[in-house]
């Protein structure tokens, strides 16, 4: 081991980096989480939370990783044997869909092929021919982690509607939550999977559950099994501004001072920033000559970049000479992309000069690493941060 110096630049697409302010809040005198001032902090977060979600309806968290959320989505709706819609966009979804398989649910996965976002018209058409309505949940990946592609929920949502059937919309918004534009009310989806250590900027350990109306319903008549992730006893206890067992009372803290800071730059300005940092980082990869795994400039993700390296070279030994080098650990490969992409973070708190920075660690990667490349990409997307073009 040699001794590092400096601040390490964590460039995964999740956990984030936490910025200090919530670092700070975190380091506080745990409190009793059935007291009064407990109570303060429960009320102040779940009325800021609908704000992330743009949603009316209750938000549930959960101590828990964003996997726990994606359980509790799945087990508060469904009952044994019920079929769910889902849909191959990566690794992420593929990790989904083994969880509703382990629960005994008849899953229907549309293959993808790990390139593109979720495409609509095999959902409509599968939809339309389930006349016995047997389809009780579609449930989608809105930034799929694994490979840097955003989906268009609303077109999902409008696709449902013209089918008239009564499925559920479950959305994964774990990597696009507080980095991208989220609508649950507006896109009409039942229940939104979220967690803390992506674009909320917090450490991992919160997992969220965002309802509609409709699914709460439909967790009245669910019948698989469930006790630590049950909705009911929550939605019970959160009125009182408590919960039914201890809260991660320090993560809460956070959350609080996190919430505070996407308000205080305006969520709109937060997603401009994402914006323009994402297409920075593309005009790098375009100048590298490095092709962006996502096909469709529609579907570029604004949190994170996944980059496509030419046959023959190794994506892991990359990223693994630049963790030595410049103490900078960046996305692996999951699944079938292993070894072929290395994906770059540029989600949560981040500032143009940390942007640079990561890009510099690529470039300065991509020589050590022998990949061919042409030299000087940052250069164009430092000129985008300053002008804009
Ligand atoms: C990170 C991530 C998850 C998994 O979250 P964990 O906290 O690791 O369980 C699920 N879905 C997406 C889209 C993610 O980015």
């Amino acid at each position: 081991m040699t001794a590092k110096s400096g601040r390490q630049f964590l460039q995964i697409p999740g956990p984030s980096n936490v910025p200090d302010q919530v670092l700070r809040a975190i380091n506080q005198p745990t409190i009793d989480h059935r007291g009064p001032e407990f109570q303060g902090l429960t009320n102040r977060i779940l009325v800021g939370l609908k704000k992330v979600f743009n949603c009316a309806g209750p938000v549930i968290i959960f101590p828990s990783s964003g996997t726990g959320s994606w359980e509790a989505a799945l087990v508060n709706t469904l009952s044994p044997g019920d079929s769910i819609l889902m849909v191959e966009t990566g690794q992420f979804a593929v990790l989904w869909r083994d969880i509703a398989l382990k629960f005994g649910l008849n899953v229907d996965f549309i293959p993808g092929d790990w390139r593109h976002g979720v495409d609509s018209e095999p959902i409509e058409a599968k939809l339309v021919a389930d006349k016995s309505h047997s389809i009780k949940a579609v449930a989608v990946v809105h930034n799929e982690t694994s490979t840097g592609v955003t989906s268009d929920i609303a077109a999902v949502r409008k696709a449902m509607d013209r089918t008239n059937h009564p499925a559920l919309l479950l959305v994964d918004v774990i990597s696009s939550l507080g980095s991208v534009d989220y609508r649950q009310d507006e896109w009409g989806v039942d229940v939104t999977i979220g967690g803390s250590q992506k674009g909320l900027m917090l450490p991992p350990g919160l997992g969220f559950n965002a309802l509609s109306d409709k699914a709460i319903k439909a967790s009245s008549k669910a019948g698989l099994p469930r006790s630590y992730w049950d909705w009911d006893a929550i939605l019970k206890a959160n009125q009182m501004g408590f919960f039914p067992y201890t809260p991660a009372t320090n993560l809460l803290f956070g959350l609080e001072e996190a919430l505070n800071m996407l308000f205080e730059e305006g969520l709109e300005n937060v997603f401009v920033r994402h914006a323009r940092f994402a297409e920075a980082t593309r005009r790098a990869v375009h100048a590298w000559g490095l092709e962006n795994l996502c096909l469709n400039p529609h579907e570029y993700s604004n949190s994170l970049t996944a980059v496509l390296l030419p046959e023959g070279h190794d994506a892991d030994t990359l990223r693994e000479l630049i963790l030595e080098h410049f103490d900078m650990p960046l996305g692996a490969g999951l699944g079938k992309v292993k070894g072929r992409i290395f994906r770059i973070g540029h989600l949560g708190w981040l500032n143009e000069l940390m942007l640079a920075g990561t890009l510099c660690g690529v470039e300065m990667g991509l020589g050590l690493a022998g990949v061919p490349f042409s030299p000087g990409g940052v250069q164009p997307a430092l000129s985008y941060l300053v002008h804009g073009e």
